[in-house]
């Protein structure tokens, strides 16, 4: 076996396992080959199983699609529009955040302007300039974040922790698509984390000891402050989702953000894909193992971990706190 050149094991002489075809990928986990079409068609099918197993989609749902340009998203958005256009009752946006990254963000919105064009889907993007008034770039440069966060890796200044740039970037940008998708009377929003993200997310929330952010963010029930977060993807490992990607011509990352510098993320993304490499269905059992634990925590400690909410007093979003946790952190930062 050897790599093309975007890095799949080439397979093309052995045959699908259903078929015969010539098979373009090997699935370890499963030990079955595929051909491209019979590929697709297990990535689609388990799409619409995650989707009618964890989340319920109902008439005149109006579904949003966080759309960043890059390859989970557009997947995402695309087999969304797949499964539902041709249902009248379902309306479909997609939303773009720009959260002001020169270089990055202004390519990839380019992008998901032309896929939005071509598939004939609505779109809409929303600035971090016009809700906060600010941009990344701006935000990493004169707060420092860069330097705070080197400093603090290499122990220079071990008494704080400095958070990295995506810690304020995820939060600004997740209560930016809530409050886009309220707007446009979205009734559930899709976010296209794959398997690898959420065997990642799982681990670290592990490792931090933080059980009521495992149930915050595994919830699947409907909420009147935050529209549901659908995630089709996530039983789909990162390297299908990138062949299903560039089977169908789609946008890829080619340039990575300026602002994504080393986090506890990035060696646990490594951890996990050793042990997917030595134990092949590693992160698909971690999952499995999750989804079977969460309820019986949320069943039996729902009191313990569901805080009470109140209102944050500057902007109005749900918190547990005075502030909501946008509000905190932007009265922290020098962000004009
Ligand atoms: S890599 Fe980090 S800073 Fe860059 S867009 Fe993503 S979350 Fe934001
Ligand atoms: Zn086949
Ligand atoms: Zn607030």
């Amino acid at each position: 076996m050897t790599n093309n050149s975007v890095g799949f094991e080439e397979t093309s002489y052995i045959k699908c396992k259903k078929c015969r075809a010539p098979a373009i990928i090997y699935q370890r986990y499963s030990g079955m080959h595929l051909c491209e079409n019979h590929f697709c068609e297990d990535v689609e099918r388990k799409v619409k199983l995650t989707i009618r197993q964890t989340y319920k989609i109902n008439k005149n749902d109006v579904i949003a699609v966080a759309l960043s340009g890059g390859k989970d998203s557009s997947v995402a958005l695309y087999i969304i529009n797949k499964i539902f256009e041709r249902r009248p009752d379902i309306k479909i946006v997609a939303i773009t955040i720009d959260e002001g990254i020169e270089g990055y963000r202004n390519l990839s919105i380019k992008r998901t302007k032309e896929f939005t064009k071509k598939y004939g889907i609505e779109h809409k993007i929303y600035s971090f300039k016009d809700e906060y008034e600010t941009t990344m770039d701006y935000i990493v440069k004169e707060n420092n974040i860069f330097e705070n966060y080197k400093n603090h890796k290499n122990h220079k200044n071990n008494d704080k922790k400095e958070p990295g740039a995506c810690s304020y970037c995820g939060v600004l940008r997740k209560k930016l698509l809530n409050k886009a998708a309220r707007e446009l009377g979205a009734t559930k929003l899709v976010i296209g984390h794959n398997l690898d993200d959420e065997a990642q997310t799982i681990m670290l929330n592990y490792f931090k000891g933080d059980v009521a952010r495992m149930l915050q963010t595994s919830s699947t029930e409907e909420n009147e402050h935050f529209v549901l977060r659908v995630k089709p993807l996530r039983k789909i490992s990162e390297r299908e989702v990138a062949l299903y990607a560039y089977i169908h011509d789609m946008p890829m990352e080619l340039t990575r953000c300026p602002h994504s510098f080393g986090a506890l993320r990035k060696e646990v993304r490594n951890m996990l894909n050793d042990y997917e490499i030595k134990h092949p269905g590693t992160k698909y059992s971690l999952l499995k193992g999750f989804d079977t634990i969460v309820p019986i925590i949320r069943k039996t400690k729902d009191e313990i971990f569901v805080t009470k909410i109140s209102f944050c007093e500057k902007c109005g979003d749900p918190t547990s706190g005075k502030y909501c946790q946008a509000c905190k952190m932007l009265e922290n930062l020098k962000i004009k």
